[in-house]
């Protein structure tokens, strides 16, 4: 509701908030009509027009003489103040500039634009002259579907009659043909129809979940359960009950490819289909749904983080799926992890948030320990389905041929699935070919011209491929250091040589490669995984794109090539990956009638993380990885920052970096460290060097005011760049 204060009149100063790069509001006089609070306004700006928010009233501290008046209102719903203060909070959280944070919501082109239109035919009063078999046809479907309209192409398509057909009627009057606003709301979804019969287990964590809802107040529960226990139904639930009490709710999933499939399930419980917002979804469609949300014309909205910032008009749930998903951190721009802002919005506009997952973050399972998060486990698998049997291939003891990396013990696993038509999957994080390309003259390493890289061959496109910058160049003949010819070999395995490696094992086998870069888009993605999961194939060979979430109801053996692989690095959340994705990728196994076998190859099976994850003991994991982070007073039990300093000139990166150690004053006045400078672990990227610094502090202390502090004096000079990254995930 607007107040009195909230509303300004005609020529009245108000504060505009714009998505341009400047650290102030800017004060204009309000338009003809005036205008309120959180309206979305074009002002001038220079020669130029941009978008803004109406922020406050003005400061009044500049000339009024020169103040000029807002454009235009745009016809869109205000931002609430829940938004406004969520940006707020999430840019002082983050150290971002408000402009950069305003963009995140702002994320639909067009705003602004007259609501466009487009033609709709519905059933006209008129009889055609002449009927004809055609022309029956479409006045049946209009007919059967009583008063609906529709466009041009659906009704052609419905009918199985061409255009002209229908622009015939139309003429004729026994069509009609109208315009209708292209941004229409989302078809109402029914919390009413059921759901799945529930198991005692899950209807006791669902009903719990829908007594959390109608408190109607902010909270977090952190639903936990194995793979495969139904934590998507459960969680249904609790969207049931948020679209009972009339308000929104938010589903994130960390992947877009798994959102076709998650749709599908949201129509089947509800009789219709959710909102979906994420970079594949096209502008038009973005704009409909960014206005749809506002006015309340979309209930639920399944997406990707940044559907966070989307101007929710009440919002009651977010989800979050898979939480303890890396690709939650935004590691791009605005750095924020989805799934503490998603808790921040909530907390702000009194929603609930569920954060779901098998294997928790630290961050999460603390928060629980401490009381600050709600704990929900389901602690069987649905149905008949158990979890995987898990075990170690000791690769000390297995006799392998050069260059193969498919242990005989897991071979023989293999086979055995393939005689009796089960399937298996060979789990190997690396993409492409193979990771090195050495020079078996000179011993040289192909690397990349922009980045402290290695290129990474992908056989299939014949090409050499920087993961860093995305560089890519033909394979060479010869090698670029010493010119020999025909002496370029490759070293270790990626997906694409392991596929090879199967292919030669196993020739009778059908075999299917699952890596983010063979796929060009979501839907080619989702269409592979569909047929896999109907049978489509004998071996599976993938990624960490098949830990996440897919199910295969036929597959019962998932074959780790290479355990170890996220042990080594120095990295704070090594041994916390490791065991999330050994355990995620293992239950993909058995998630049907048919158990399930987890082999881990290792060349360390008495190493504590590789023993956890054997013994699925997952508590007392956590508290051991949890006691390690608390005597190291490192997250979550203190606090981290990293700055990024990068630029063209190494020297002058450095001294901005020494610089800034050296006048450490502000950090240390709340008891924190700074460490480095030292060369981030890719020490350059396009070109441009990296450094990097980290701050540590107690748990308490009020970092990101410090740092502010500590920075405000800063002045970039030339091309040198500074990036903020509070609590971060990665140290690259
Ligand atoms: P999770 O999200 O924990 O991995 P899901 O909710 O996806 O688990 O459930 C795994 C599979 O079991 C899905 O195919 C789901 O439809 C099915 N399932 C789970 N609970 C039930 C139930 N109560 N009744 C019928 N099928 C269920
Ligand atoms: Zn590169």
């Amino acid at each position: 509701m607007t107040t009195e204060r909230d509303m300004f009149d005609q020529g009245d100063l108000v504060a505009v908030q714009t998505t341009q790069p400047l650290d102030r509001t800017l004060d204009y006089r309000a338009p003809e009509g005036g205008c309120v609070l959180g309206d979305f306004v074009e002002v001038p700006l220079g020669p130029r027009k941009v978008l803004g928010v109406v922020w406050g009233p003005g400061r009044g501290d500049f000339d009024r003489s020169k103040i000029r008046p807002v454009t235009r209102v745009l016809d869109v719903a205000p931002m609430r103040e829940e938004l406004r203060h969520f940006l707020t909070r999430a840019a002082e959280y983050t150290l971002t500039p408000m402009p950069a944070m305003l963009r995140l919501a702002t994320r639909a082109p067009g705003l602004g634009d007259p609501p466009s239109m487009r033609k709709i035919y519905r059933k006209g009063g008129g009889a055609p002259d002449r009927m004809t078999d055609a022309r029956r046809r479409v006045l049946e479907v209009l007919e059967e579907y009583g008063g609906l309209a529709f466009t041009l192409h659906e009704l052609s398509e419905m009918a199985g009659v061409t255009t002209s057909v229908i622009k015939g009627l139309v003429k004729q009057g026994a069509v009609r043909e109208e315009d209708s606003p292209r941004d229409l709301p989302f078809p109402t979804m029914d919390p009413s129809l059921s759901g799945k019969e529930l198991t005692e287990d899950q209807a006791a964590a669902a009903a719990v979940l829908r007594d959390h809802l109608r408190s109607g107040r902010y909270g977090t529960t952190l639903l936990k359960g194995v793979t495969g226990s139904g934590k998507t139904e459960v969680y249904m639930e609790a969207v049931a009950e948020c679209l009972a009490m009339g308000k929104q709710a938010l589903v994130l999933l960390p992947e877009i490819a798994l959102t076709a499939g998650f749709i599908t399930r949201v129509e089947a419980r509800f009789g219709a289909r959710p909102a979906e917002w994420h970079s594949g979804v096209t502008v038009t469609e973005r704009r409909r749904i960014w206005r749809m949300i506002g006015q309340g014309g979309a209930q639920v909205v399944v997406g990707a983080r940044s559907a966070l910032f989307l101007p929710f008009r009440e919002l009651g749930l977010i989800i979050v799926d898979e939480e303890h998903d890396s690709s939650y951190k935004q590691e791009d721009g605005v750095l924020y992890n989805a799934r503490d802002m998603a808790v921040l919005r909530a907390a702000g506009a009194g929603a609930r948030v569920v954060l779901a997952s098998a294997t928790p973050s630290l961050e999460s399972w603390a928060n629980a320990e401490a009381g600050k998060y709600d704990r929900l486990d389901l602690k069987a698998r649905f149905g008949v389905a158990v979890l995987p049997e898990m075990r170690a291939i000791d690769m000390r003891a297995e006799k392998l041929q050069p260059s193969t990396w498919i242990s005989p013990t897991l071979r023989q696993a293999v086979r055995a699935r393939l005689e009796k038509g089960e399937q298996s999957l060979l789990f190997l994080n690396r993409r492409g070919y193979a990771p090195v390309t050495i020079c078996r003259a000179c011993g040289h390493q192909i690397g990349c011209d922009h980045c402290d890289a290695r290129m990474v061959e992908h056989r299939f496109q014949n090409r050499l491929i920087c993961h860093q910058c995305g560089e890519t160049k033909p394979m060479p003949t010869v090698c670029p250091s010493c010119g020999v010819e025909g002496k370029l070999a490759p070293v270790g395995p990626g997906i694409e040589r392991l596929a090879e490696e199967t292919a030669a094992a196993f020739p009778e086998a059908r075999l299917a490669v699952l890596s983010s870069d063979l796929f060009g888009s979501a839907r080619a993605l989702k269409e592979k995984i569909e047929e896999i999961a109907a049978g489509a194939a004998d071996i599976v060979i993938g990624t960490q794109l098949v830990a996440k979430g897919h199910n295969f109801p036929l597959l019962t053996l998932v074959g780790v090539i290479d355990a170890d692989l996220g042990l080594q690095g120095s990295d704070l959340r090594a041994a916390e990956h490791t065991f999330q994705l050994m355990r995620q990728v293992a239950g993909r196994a058995g998630r049907a009638e048919l158990p399930g076998l987890a082999l881990l190859q290792t060349f360390q099976p008495d190493h504590p993380v590789i023993r956890a994850i054997l013994s699925g003991d997952e508590e007392g994991f956590w508290r051991a990885e949890a006691a390690e982070r608390q005597a190291a007073g490192v997250p979550p039990y203190g606090r981290m920052a990293g700055i990024v300093i990068s630029g063209t000139d190494l020297a002058a990166v450095f001294d901005l970096g020494n610089t800034l150690a050296r006048n450490d004053g502000a950090l240390r006045a709340i008891g924190a460290q700074v460490f480095g400078p030292a060369p981030a672990p890719i020490a350059r990227v396009r070109g441009r060097h990296r450094i990097r610094l980290l701050i540590k502090a107690a748990k308490g202390a009020p970092l990101q005011e410090a740092i502010s502090r500590w920075l405000a004096p800063l002045r970039l000079k030339g091309d040198l760049r500074l990036a903020v990254d509070i609590d971060p995930q990665s140290f690259l």
